[in-house]
């Protein structure tokens, strides 16, 4: 029987149903702008700071810290931009990591074409940033350190608190893209020595299109756009009232089912993984065994395209994603899967799987069977695994 799994949360996730309800009033009876003075639009104000101070609870911070945006990508950007800018007069010299989310590494090639100098850092074979070279790299002129929580590819759980420290001890100022790991992992920002976090909605069963910053307070850092007062005058604009809304109740349920959502995840996770590297020969696990997200599965297959992969499994009803960087349409393999030492040929056969709460063992089973029929498939159609074959005979 045919069936439908998605296995791609780590793009994108559905809006709960408790998530939309919220959202709906503030399409129409209550569409005021929450800028303007009679009552019914100050409790719009309202409704929004309460889900401001719910977010900063989140982690362990006051909500007046947490500003509003389009998601992910804005923040990303604001903070690396903002940052730069305000800091230059002190230096010109950012360090981030080789395997970041695009919205940090082509900010940080505009930022070098602003005369910025971007360092960028090894991790080792599993995915975990190498703190040594990290430590090592810091110089006089540092004025930002951009590492993210948790990699969307290889689902590698950075050690996040220990770059805190080590971006404290030498006064320099630290960002973090926790986009995967938000709602998925306990975040405290003071403990973790974490200057500003960047979040979305749209990963945490949340809406699409918002998203915040987080910004220590203190922190210069110039406006993002400019126009009105909204968001502490830092991020002009008529807020998106319904987006935000939405945010708040994605992630108060979020965090309220946190435990045993990503428990169940994990023992989905790891029941896949030890069925795969047990059942499909010449396969590799990609990223840490257990310094991992509770939802991320990324295999390579050798002797197989990634692409022909998702084109069959779509063909089963199975939506999952690829480790190559097909979105821009280029065929380069995963900078991710190359940074941990993948040669290319490997690197191109690659397969992300993410799971949901709803995700179930029988659903993996189903994937997993048929997996195995695809792959068996793809590798007869090989002519480099028929000369392997023949080789090791
Ligand atoms: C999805 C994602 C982003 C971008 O977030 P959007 O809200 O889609 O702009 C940034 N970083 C990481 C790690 C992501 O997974």
């Amino acid at each position: 029987m045919r069936k439908f799994v998605y296995l791609d949360h780590a793009a994108t996730t559905p809006a709960r149903p408790e998530v939309v309800e919220a959202m709906l009033p503030y399409f129409t009876e209550k569409f005021w702008n929450p800028s303007s003075v009679y009552s019914p639009a100050a409790e719009n104000k309202q409704a929004i700071d309460q889900c401001r101070d719910l977010i900063g609870k989140t982690l362990g911070t006051e909500g007046k810290n947490i500003y509003f945006t389009a998601g992910g990508s804005e923040s990303d950007n604001w903070a690396l931009k903002a940052a730069a800018e305000a800091y230059e007069t002190k230096g010109k010299h950012i360090i981030t990591s080789k395997i970041e989310h695009h919205a940090i590494l082509h900010t940080c090639d505009y930022l070098e074409s602003r005369g910025f100098e971007i360092t960028y850092i090894d991790v080792d074979e599993n995915g975990i940033l190498k703190l040594d070279q990290l430590e090592e790299a810091i110089r006089p002129d540092t004025i930002l350190i951009s590492i993210m929580f948790a990699n969307n590819e290889i689902g590698t759980i950075q050690p996040v608190k220990e770059i805190g420290e080590i971006a404290r001890k030498h006064g320099v100022i630290f960002h973090t893209d926790a986009v995967q790991a938000y709602g998925q992992i306990p975040i405290n920002v003071d403990e973790y020595g974490i200057d500003m976090l960047s979040a979305s909605g749209h990963k945490l069963n949340g809406p699409k299109g918002i998203g915040f910053l987080y910004i220590r307070k203190g922190l210069k850092l110039r406006s993002f756009i400019h126009g009105g007062a909204q968001e502490r005058k830092r991020r002009a604009g008529t807020e998106n009232v319904s987006g935000i809304i939405g945010l708040g109740k994605a992630v108060e349920i979020a965090f309220d089912t946190m435990e045993e959502r990503t428990s169940k995840e994990r023992e989905v996770r790891d029941y896949a993984i030890d069925r795969i590297l047990a059942e499909i020969p010449y396969c590799r696990l990609n990223g840490d065994r257990r310094k991992r997200l509770p939802n991320n599965i990324n295999i390579s297959f050798q002797f197989i395209e990634g692409e022909s992969l998702l084109i069959m499994l779509d063909m089963a009803g199975i939506c999952a994603s690829s480790g190559s960087a097909c979105t821009s349409g280029s065929l380069d393999p995963s900078h991710v899967l190359l940074a941990i030492g993948l040669p290319h040929e490997i690197a191109h056969g690659s397969l992300r799987m993410t799971l949901g709460e709803e995700t179930t063992k029988e659903d993996m089973d189903y994937v997993i069977d048929k997996l195995k029929e695809i792959v068996d498939k793809l590798r007869s159609m090989s002519p480099l695994y028929e000369d392997f074959v023949k080789q090791s005979r």
